[in-house]
């Protein structure tokens, strides 16, 4: 990093956002990569283009009382951050895990900037959550609680203002009650939320959507080094929605899915994960993923998440959480022959996780790229909701194919025009960043 610009604005951001590890990561990943175009753009500097951007246009923070089935009363924090609207509605999920704080909402807020840039359709950048954690609770008390969290957040969403979907511990249960819940305060209904059910509004193809563009994206880098999934042993961290699906795509393009987690650890099955199995446990019974050990012969169970980036692969897809995958991992996953890394999930990888891939030149796909399916397919969503209209699977799903395609090249190319082909965390960062920079400046401030 030279620049100087980039070096006071990220030391600005440190001093003014102290106490916030996982916001820092995520910004000086990103400004770094910008140095280059910084230097060759003078007018962002003069237009504040950089401190305006670290800066979200606003956040709401509130109080989310809530009544369990005991009669207990507790308290969550809910947050939303309206990160930039240069290129439309803000646009990003809301996540429930006991885990969520300003700095994990702001990181996920700022990377969905550049994200939502990459899609090509006109979606701002934004993000929020609580610390509610569904786990464990009945559908009535997740029910209040979503009830007592759209209380508030009612006035400050819309669907041409700020459109929230689902992340982490936001499902289409979480969806249903949100929805419902701002349906019969504002006395309107309209695409609000997105990730909404099929029989009021949803779009096909949106739960699918993160998996499936991951592995579409995979998919590409693979293209480029003249191979492609069939016969390749792949590693996906998570069985959420993201997980269960780039497992579903990786399958039917002839992989065989070894291994897949959830928080407390990780299971093997050399013949091939058997995915309605899993969908079972995860989806229907809401139980641990060591249950699938327990219906299936041969398939092992191990406790704790990180041994399962020890195990031999050819593609690793983190599709769990931030900072899943260190250093030690990626240099395990390399040793043992992995080939490429698409991250399902956002900022998987730590920034020595990076390095690791980066310096062996396997295929590796930053997230805010590899992810934007999710996204990508809620901004279709809206597009059919406006039009009161809802496509077909094939049509929803061939659209969010070729944007993947798209954002791949958009990345592949920025990385070669700025002299470090290959690269496709700088070429992410900068094709992301260069149209909503370009936007800021023709608002004006
Ligand atoms: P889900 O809640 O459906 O699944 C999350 C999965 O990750 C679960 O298996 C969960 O295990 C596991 N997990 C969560 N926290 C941890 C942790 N601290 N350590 C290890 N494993 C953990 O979420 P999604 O699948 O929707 O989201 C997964 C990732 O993908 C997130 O990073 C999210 O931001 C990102 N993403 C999601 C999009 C979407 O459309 N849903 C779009 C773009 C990105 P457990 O059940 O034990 O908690």
């Amino acid at each position: 990093m030279s620049s100087q610009y980039v070096e006071r604005v990220l030391e600005a951001v440190k001093k003014r956002n102290s106490g916030e590890p996982e916001f820092h990561q995520a910004v000086s990943e990103v400004l770094e990569s910008l140095t280059p175009v910084i230097e060759k753009n003078k007018e962002f500097e003069k237009a504040g283009i950089l401190e305006r951007i670290v800066e979200p246009e606003r956040q709401i923070i509130f109080s989310v009382p809530w009544v369990d089935d005991k009669g207990k009363v507790h308290v969550n924090r809910g947050i939303r951050v309206q990160y930039n609207s240069a290129l439309g509605p803000y646009k990003g999920g809301i996540r429930f895990h006991p885990s969520v704080n300003t700095s994990i909402i702001k990181f996920l807020g700022f990377e969905q900037i550049f994200k939502n840039s990459l899609t090509g359709l006109a979606m701002g950048g934004g993000k929020g959550g609580s610390d509610f954690d569904p786990k464990g609770k009945s559908d009535n008390e997740v029910m209040r609680f979503c009830q007592s969290f759209m209380a508030e957040l009612y006035r400050h969403i819309d669907a041409d203002t700020d459109v929230p979907a689902g992340d982490i511990g936001v499902g289409a249960r979480e969806i249903g009650y949100m929805f419902g819940y701002y349906k019969k305060i504002k006395n309107i209904f309209h695409g609000v939320f997105t990730g909404k059910g099929l029989l009021y509004g949803g779009s096909l193809a949106r739960k699918e959507a993160t998996g499936y563009g991951c592995v579409y994206f995979c998919q590409e880098m693979l293209k480029d080094r003249k191979t492609g999934f069939e016969g390749k042993k792949v590693v996906i961290s998570g069985s959420g929605n993201v997980a269960i699906y780039a497992a579903e795509k990786a399958q039917s393009l002839g992989a065989k899915v070894i291994a897949m987690s959830d928080s407390n650890g990780f299971v093997y099955d050399a013949g091939g994960i058997k995915l309605d199995i899993v969908k079972k446990i995860k989806e229907v019974e809401r139980k641990r993923i060591s249950e699938y050990a327990k219906k299936v012969k041969g398939a092992q169970y191990t406790e704790g998440c990180s041994g399962i980036w020890k195990i031999p692969c050819d593609v690793a897809l983190p599709c769990a959480t931030q900072n899943e995958l260190d250093g030690k991992s990626a240099q395990a996953l390399i040793k043992n022959g992995c080939i490429a890394v698409a991250e399902g999930a956002n900022m998987p990888s730590t920034p020595d996780a990076v390095k690791v891939f980066l310096d062996a030149q396997i295929a590796y796909g930053p997230g805010k790229a590899a992810n934007a399916g999710g996204v990508s397919t809620s901004g279709l969503e809206m597009s059919q909701n406006s039009q009161r209209l809802s496509w077909a699977f094939d049509e929803v799903d061939a659209k969010l194919h070729r944007i993947m395609i798209n954002i791949h090249a958009a990345a592949k190319n920025a990385a070669i025009e700025y002299k470090t082909p290959g690269n496709l965390v700088n070429g992410a960062n900068i094709a992301g960043f260069v149209k909503v920079a370009r936007v800021m400046m023709a608002h004006g401030v």
